[in-house]
């Protein structure tokens, strides 16, 4: 299993492009544009595994990104956040990945605050887990992905091995929901901080849409 204590000793983070990054708002550079990211076919989640670090989802959907269609393949957790805005980690990351017909990845990170309520969606995610397994699942996330979203674009990797580069990412820190502290608790009870540390920005720009 994957040892987020011993982070040095993963194979294969010797490029100049990791992620996750540490995003300095003054550092980067301002869009003009709307950030072109919509959902275009419902994002449905079919299936729930337990993968040891995080809990997994498996589905189907479409978005537009930047004008190109990709399939939307799963999501999945990250607890605290991977990302760090202005010096601030925030409790819970959701992964939203990506892939298009050439194999092409985008990674939908939204960063989520904690807030008085339950996640009704998470919520569900919990109830349907099950140590080391493999279950079936029947929810629509659609409406996780913000309407208007607010965020930063830049250039990276996977964060888990084999770190491949040439991943783009949107993070996105307006989703329009929030989740517990007990919900919180739950992700760090199950697979304690899953969160790789921030990687050289090196002599990368990251832009920002809002
Ligand atoms: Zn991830």
């Amino acid at each position: 299993m994957l040892d987020y204590k011993n982070q040095a000793k993963w194979p294969n983070g010797f490029g100049s492009q990791q992620s996750p990054i540490e995003i300095k708002t003054a550092q980067t550079l301002k869009s003009k544009e709307p950030l072109d990211y919509h959902v275009v076919s419902d994002y449905q989640l079919h299936q729930e595994v337990d993968d040891g670090t995080t809990v997994r989802l498996t589905g189907e959907g479409a978005a537009r990104i930047f004008n190109r269609e990709y399939h939307f393949v799963q999501v999945h957790f990250h607890a605290p956040s991977e990302h760090v805005i202005d010096g601030k980690h925030y409790p819970l990351e959701i992964h939203l990945v990506h892939q298009n017909d050439i194999g092409q990845l985008v990674v939908v990170a939204l960063l989520v605050s904690a807030g008085e309520l339950d996640d009704e969606k998470l919520q569900q995610i919990m109830t349907t887990y099950e140590n080391g397994k493999t279950e079936p699942v029947d929810l629509n996330i659609s409406d996780w992905a913000p309407w208007y979203p607010v965020g930063f674009h830049y250039l990276g990797s996977l964060t888990t091995p084999p770190l491949t580069e040439g991943v783009e990412w949107l993070v996105l820190t307006n989703p329009e929901f929030t989740i517990s502290d007990r919900q919180i608790d739950w992700f760090h009870q199950h697979f304690g901080d899953d969160n790789r540390d921030p990687q050289p920005l090196n002599d990368r720009q990251v832009e920002l849409y809002k």
